[in-house]
């Protein structure tokens, strides 16, 4: 392919003014062939525009000449490159602060394979219930993989990043970009994908999202809270997809695995525990792994915070309230969408579009007050998600839901309804 590149370069040169040549298409660089695509980086938007707009057709020419008659379309892309060049990985998710455990230990493996050589099983899915180090997992993949190969794309995204960029780029019309940015990486990682289930438009994206790197011999990698098979909501085309490739769990860890944890992360903060109360804090409960370190951090601050040691019975006093309690799932802006959902009777497609009929708007503020009172976003964040709206489209949500509330008791009772609804469904 490098020899195609050097071969179109000469056939440019011939076919263009010098100055044309210089000001355009000497910065250009060559990425690499994705399917049908011949990805080249323009170094600015300005070039990428000029490039499109008038050279297309001289590269569509070169190419069929250069490349022996196979018909390759000249993608000019900007932008996506910088970001792609540094991953936003997490650097502490690495393969090295992982503690394998019977719980992980096949997923572990298969991860580690994968980084070592992509596609080798394609795609790859990690499953399991939350805080189990899926994400994690995931990361250090992608950490791995642009270790041993420093100029490998790779782009990593949660589903609703997705999600929320496809919304947008329809609105904005910019679904070329778009598919430019997902499809012409060599490793994708997306997070959370059982989200996408039931979302019509984001399935179709994904699919040929999907369709385009496979066929180009692309790692697709993805976690989810479910098995496919399981996930009534989601396209056949791609629950066959998903489970074709390899998959493996993620379960809760055991106490001999949780005192691995605990000691791992002591270690790598430098902080002195007596075993037994490493013991007292991996015995409170047969929780994940995130509910572990919440335990931790609490555990050190209030030593920190009191200048105590850290003893059993302290450990004891800083986690009076969580001991014999049930831990939740989380209020999310994820959770709070799903249960407003059901309980105004109105799609998620809807309640995350700009669609205005009354019932959906209104469910969509219900849902913006519930993301406000209960998360800690942003109102930009979360008008982000519910199609694209300014902040001050949700502070005007936010507001006359709460003025609901104080005035009308059953507007009380729908908040309160709609809150438990969401911890039941964590248990
Ligand atoms: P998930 O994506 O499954 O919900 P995460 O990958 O976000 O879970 O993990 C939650 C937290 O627990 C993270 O801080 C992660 O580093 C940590 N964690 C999970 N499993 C392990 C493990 N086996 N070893 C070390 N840390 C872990
Ligand atoms: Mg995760």
């Amino acid at each position: 392919m490098d020899r195609i590149w050097d071969d179109l370069l000469i056939h440019l040169r011939s076919n263009l003014s010098l100055f044309e040549y210089d000001t355009w298409i000497k910065g250009l660089k060559f990425k690499g062939v994705y399917g049908d695509d011949f990805v080249m980086i323009a170094p600015s938007p300005q070039a990428q525009q000029h490039l499109q707009n008038n050279h297309t057709m001289i590269f569509t020419n070169g190419l069929l000449k250069v490349s022996g008659g196979k018909k390759l379309n000249p993608v000019f892309i900007f932008g996506a490159e910088n970001e792609l060049d540094t991953p936003n990985l997490n650097p502490r998710y690495t393969f090295d602060t992982f503690v394998v455990g019977s719980n992980n230990n096949l997923a572990f493996a298969a991860a580690k394979a994968i980084a070592e050589d992509p596609t080798k099983y394609n795609p790859f899915l990690i499953y399991g219930g939350p805080g189990l180090g899926k994400t994690h997992l995931m990361h250090a993949i992608g950490h791995r993989i642009k270790e041993n190969n420093p100029s490998a794309r790779i782009l990593y995204v949660t589903s609703e990043e997705f999600t929320t960029e496809l919304i947008r780029a329809i609105q904005n019309r910019q679904n070329e970009s778009f598919r430019n940015r997902y499809r012409h990486v060599d490793v994708l990682l997306v997070d959370d994908i059982q989200f996408i289930a039931g979302k019509t438009s984001t399935q179709e994206e994904f699919f040929h999202t999907f369709e385009a790197l496979y066929k180009a011999n692309k790692q697709i990698v993805m976690t989810s809270d479910l098995h496919p098979q399981h996930m009534s909501t989601l396209e056949e085309r791609l629950k066959s997809r998903f489970i074709a490739g390899l998959s493996y769990d993620v379960q809760l860890p055991n106490l001999e695995t949780r005192v691995a944890i605990l000691k791992s992360k002591l270690e790598a903060d430098h902080v002195q525990m007596d075993d037994e109360a490493v013991f007292f804090i991996a015995n409170i409960r047969d929780g994940n792994v995130r509910e572990l370190e919440g335990y931790l951090t609490r555990v050190l601050s209030y030593s920190q915070l009191t200048g105590e040691p850290i003893t059993t019975k302290l450990c004891e006093i800083a986690l009076h309230d969580i001991i014999p309690k049930e831990v939740s799932r989380e209020i999310t802006i994820e959770s709070i969408s799903e249960a407003v959902c059901m309980y105004y009777g109105v799609r998620m497609e809807d309640l995350v579009s700009n669609r205005r009929s009354q019932n959906i708007a209104f469910a969509r503020m219900v849902a913006m007050y519930l993301c406000h009172t209960y998360t800690d976003k942003s109102l930009k964040q979360i008008g982000h998600y519910y199609g694209g709206r300014d902040h001050t489209t949700v502070m005007h949500g936010r507001d006359r839901i709460s003025t609901m509330a104080k005035e009308d008791p059953s507007m009380r009772s729908a908040i309160e309804d709609i809150i438990k609804s969401i911890r039941r469904s964590a248990n």
